[in-house]
């Protein structure tokens, strides 16, 4: 499995209220590509590593890549 470092994920929910839902174009890290994600970071996280391992054939995220995807996500306005 694709795995990312513990303390790289940073839960982002403090309860029902809080979640900042924020969105992630794979394109802005990866040129060309136009997979697009939503939600909150973790959540964003998650899925990019498995759009990583499916679509761009990376085993593993560095910590580098997590580092410029949570860089790249922007607040998604309610
Ligand atoms: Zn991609």
């Amino acid at each position: 499995m694709i795995g990312i470092s513990q303390p790289l994920i940073r839960k982002v929910r403090t309860g029902n209220e809080g979640i900042t839902m924020k969105k992630f174009r794979c394109g802005d890290v990866v040129p060309g590509c136009t997979a697009r994600f939503n939600g909150d970071e973790a959540s964003i996280l998650a899925a990019v590593a498995a759009h990583a391992g499916a679509d761009h054939g990376l085993v593993e995220v560095p910590a580098e890549l997590v580092a410029q995807v949570r860089a790249a996500m922007v607040d998604v306005a309610e």
